[in-house]
Formats: structure tokens, C-alpha cells, sequence
């Protein structure tokens, strides 16, 4: 793989940080060293102590007066070496890609931890996305992408999806106004990054099965073009086994995956990583320099102390039984039989905290929602801000069910019980919901 075709000029440019190469040289060098280079603060004058941390299984994270210095100290930019061998580790057991048998210069697999992975995504999009590039991804997609690319000034072609998903014909077909061949043309048009949520589709719910995904890994070699798995909800699929990655089809190096923490550990925290060929995931690194310069050392180091006193299998354990999964994974999928005088539809997800749910007889619902239901304080979002022109009508409304109680969304049915015809629509779903959420186990 060449990757030098995939980058945007201000990314080309980019130069590692002269102090920022010697606190990665300070990170790996014994205590001992006696460093008067990089410009860090004193931390004896910071306020803050030591840290004992609860965790909910009974266990504490602790942070003794050494380790706390360091959770308030610079820290190199790709991460801290134990979080980010902890995760090298995670990512060959999980998806055991096949570019790391690679050879550093032919796409090695390289990580590196994000603040989420938005930061993860945008610096990605930065890398990869000139004014004027041909960007393909499935719309209606999630609106923290659309606000990333769409300043890019990219041209987005939407690939038509269902609830699998991106189609792979329907992308087939649109690919097919290229000519291969003229990919590597100076000044081509030929797409050459695709963008997509695999698991549990922000908005849609939607996961793609393997056979989608290896359909449109194959155009991506046909085509030579990238592909961004953006992919936080991966470890809140219902059902086991877990679908393969675009990450474990990756034979060329031509998948940068966004994994995040924030669905399963915390999203206050802020904490993702990128996996991806070492070439490309250098780059992303170049710009953290540059901005943030690392994800929060405290935040780091609490997760990687978590993480290694857990095995995966606890980890799994904990989330599975968390409320978020048991929540979603029941009433979105066998407590949700279809509305029955149809009023709405939706799929029922296999992965992820949302239903997409189409009103039938209403065109757009941004006014219902950001006017009636907004006036009543409800958690529903319009689904037109995942379109990518905000401005066209949509008759869908996004639910994300991981926060509600049943109690919550019986006391909104009944705010807005004898309002308006459109008011008892949306009335009527929420009570059907909370009937649905009054079934749980407790
Ligand atoms: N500006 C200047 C002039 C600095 O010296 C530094 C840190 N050395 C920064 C910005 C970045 O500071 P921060 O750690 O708050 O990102
Ligand atoms: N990508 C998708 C599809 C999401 O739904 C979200 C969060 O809602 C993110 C990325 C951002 O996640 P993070 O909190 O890790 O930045």
C-alpha cells in the first residue's frame, strides 16, 4: 500500500514536536534519568494528592502519591505503554488482523488512544478528506461524523443501506461510474475513503452481517480506497458470537477502526483508540501532538489500571449485565413486536442503544420533537440531523433507550395524554415503550 496518495497536504506537512519526542523518550527511560529537557511543570505544587477509586465490584483502583504525580504529569502522545500494549493485546485477540504480520513499511498495525473517538474520527477525516474528495458512507449517519466532514468540504455520496446496513450492489453500482483503473490518476475522482458505523448504527440500529462486509472489503481493493470502522458499539451486540470486523478481513492495511470506551467504561472520561496501518495512525498521532497532545494521563491511567487487574472475561461479564445491554438487548428485541395499528415501524437492533423509528403520516418530525415534545421535556431526536442536509424532511425519530426508566417514560405518556392528534402519537409509542420496559426483570 502507498499511503502517501491518501493524504491531505496539511497532513503531509505535519512534523513531530521537538519536546514532545523527548517526553516519549523520558516515558521510555529508566527513573533514574535525570532530565532537564521537556518543559514539565513540578507536580509537588499541584494540589491534588493521592486517589482511592471504588470500583462497583467491591475492588479499588489506587493512586499512591508516585502514581499520582504521574496521572498529573505530560505523558507521551500515542499513550501510556501499558494501556497501549493492554489494547495491542485486545485488538490480536479480538480481531487477530492480518496486517500484523506485516512488515513496518507495508501497513504494520499501529494504535494509538484517542480523548473518544471522536478525536480519533475528526483527526482521521483531517488526514484523508481534501476540499472536493468523493466521500462515501451511509446516510442517515450519525451527526458527530456529519459535523466533522461536512467543513471539509468533501462531496458525501450516501450508499443506500437497509436494516444490514450498507448495500454492497448499491455501493457496486455507484462505484461503477469509475474506472478502476484510473484510481492512482493524478487528480481522480475515484472515492477514496468510506465511512461507516458496522455495529448498532448511530441512528439507525442497523449492524451489517459479515458476507455485507466482505462484499464491500472486496470493492475497496477493486476500487483502492479506505475504510473507517467507526465502531463504539461493538461490545454492545445481543448476540454471541460477535460479528468479524472489517479489521479481521483487513489483508491490504486498509482499515482504520475507531474503537471507543464510551459505551462500556465511561464517556465523561474520554477515552478511545485508532487501530490502523502504522503509516496512517503515525499521522494521527503527528496531529494529537499538535492539539491535545495526549489524552488525559489521570484518565489513562485509571483505565489501565482497571483493565489490568480485570481479565477480559470480567470485563465482558460486567457490561453484559449492565443496564445498558439488558435494557436494550430485551425490549429492543423480543419486547418490541411492531406497533400495532400503524402508526410506526422500526427494526428491531441487534447491537448498540438505539431504535429508529418512522411515524407514519408525518413528514417531517423535527417540529413535533423540537417544538411539542421539546415544550414536555422528552429524549427523542429528530431524524433529520443525521441527514446529510439537515434541512430535508424526515419522518423518523431516533430513541436511545439507555437512560430511561419506565417511570420516566410513564410519567411523559401521561404529561401528554388528550393533547394534540400529533401529541398523542407520540404518546402513544412512549407508553407502548414503557409497557414494553414495565416487562424487564428488575
Ligand atoms: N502554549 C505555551 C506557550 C506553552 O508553553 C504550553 C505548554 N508547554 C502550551 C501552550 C500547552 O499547554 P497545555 O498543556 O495547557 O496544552
Ligand atoms: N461514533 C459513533 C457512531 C457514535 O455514536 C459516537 C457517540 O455517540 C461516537 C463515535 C463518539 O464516541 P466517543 O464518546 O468515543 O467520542
Amino acid at each position: 500500500m502507498n499511503y502517501s496518495r491518501f493524504l491531505t497536504a496539511v497532513s503531509a506537512a505535519r512534523r513531530p514536536s521537538a519536546i514532545r519526542i523527548l517526553t516519549e523518550l523520558q516515558q521510555r527511560s529508566p527513573p533514574s534519568l535525570i532530565s532537564l529537557a521537556g518543559g514539565a511543570p513540578n507536580p509537588d505544587t499541584f494540589p491534588f494528592q493521592f486517589a482511592t477509586i471504588k470500583v462497583k465490584n467491591g475492588d479499588s483502583i489506587v493512586f499512591d502519591e508516585a502514581t499520582m504525580k504521574r496521572a498529573l504529569q505530560y505523558s507521551a502522545s500515542p499513550g501510556i505503554p501499558e494501556l497501549l500494549s493492554w489494547m495491542k493485546g485486545l485488538q490480536k485477540s479480538l480481531h487477530n488482523p492480518p496486517t500484523l504480520a506485516y512488515s513496518p513499511e507495508n501497513g504494520q498495525m499501529e494504535m494509538c488512544v484517542t480523548t473518544g473517538s471522536q478525536e480519533g474520527l475528526c483527526k482521521v477525516f483531517e488526514m484523508l478528506v481534501n476540499p472536493g474528495d468523493n466521500v462515501l458512507l451511509d446516510a442517515p449517519t450519525y451527526s458527530g461524523t456529519l459535523a466533522a466532514l461536512l467543513p471539509l468540504g468533501c462531496n458525501i455520496i450516501n450508499v443506500p443501506s437497509d436494516q444490514h446496513g450498507m448495500i454492497p450492489e448499491a455501493l457496486g453500482d455507484i462505484l461503477s461510474r469509475w474506472d478502476p483503473a484510473d484510481a492512482h490518476a493524478p487528480g481522480s475522482s475515484v472515492p477514496r475513503v468510506l465511512y461507516t458505523i458496522p455495529n448498532g448504527g448511530n441512528p439507525t440500529g442497523a449492524s451489517m452481517t459479515a458476507q455485507r462486509k466482505q462484499e464491500v472489503y472486496e470493492l475497496a481493493r477493486k476500487y483502492d480506497f479506505l475504510i473507517i470502522e467507526d465502531d463504539p458499539y461493538y461490545f454492545l451486540q445481543f448476540q454471541k458470537p460477535w460479528a468479524p470486523t472489517f479489521l479481521s478481513m483487513d489483508v491490504d492495511g486498509r482499515i482504520i477502526r475507531t474503537d471507543s470506551f464510551s459505551k462500556i467504561l465511561s464517556s465523561g472520561l474520554r477515552i478511545g483508540f485508532v487501530t490502523g496501518p502504522k503509516p496512517l495512525v503515525d499521522r494521527v498521532v503527528l496531529h494529537i501532538q499538535a492539539s491535545t497532545m495526549h489524552t488525559s494521563t489521570f484518565t489513562q491511567l485509571m483505565v489501565s489500571q482497571l483493565l489490568q487487574d480485570w481479565v477480559w472475561r470480567r470485563l465482558t461479564d460486567l457490561y453484559y449485565s449492565r443496564q445498558v445491554t439488558a435494557l436494550s438487548r430485551h425490549h429492543m428485541t423480543s419486547l418490541f413486536p411492531p406497533l400495532p395499528v400503524g402508526l410506526a415501524e422500526w427494526h428491531a437492533p441487534a447491537a448498540g442503544m438505539f431504535l429508529w423509528i418512522r411515524l407514519h403520516g408525518i413528514a417531517d418530525t423535527k417540529q413535533l420533537i423540537m417544538e411539542k415534545a421539546l415544550e414536555k421535556e422528552v429524549l427523542l431526536v429528530p431524524g433529520g440531523v443525521f441527514n446529510i442536509d439537515s434541512s430535508e424532511a424526515c419522518p423518523y425519530v431516533r430513541a436511545a433507550f439507555s437512560l430511561s426508566t419506565p417511570q420516566q417514560i410513564d410519567e411523559f405518556a401521561q404529561q401528554i395524554q388528550g393533547q394534540s392528534p400529533r401529541d398523542s402519537l407520540v404518546c402513544h409509542i412512549l407508553s407502548y415503550c414503557g409497557h414494553s420496559l414495565r416487562q424487564l426483570p428488575a
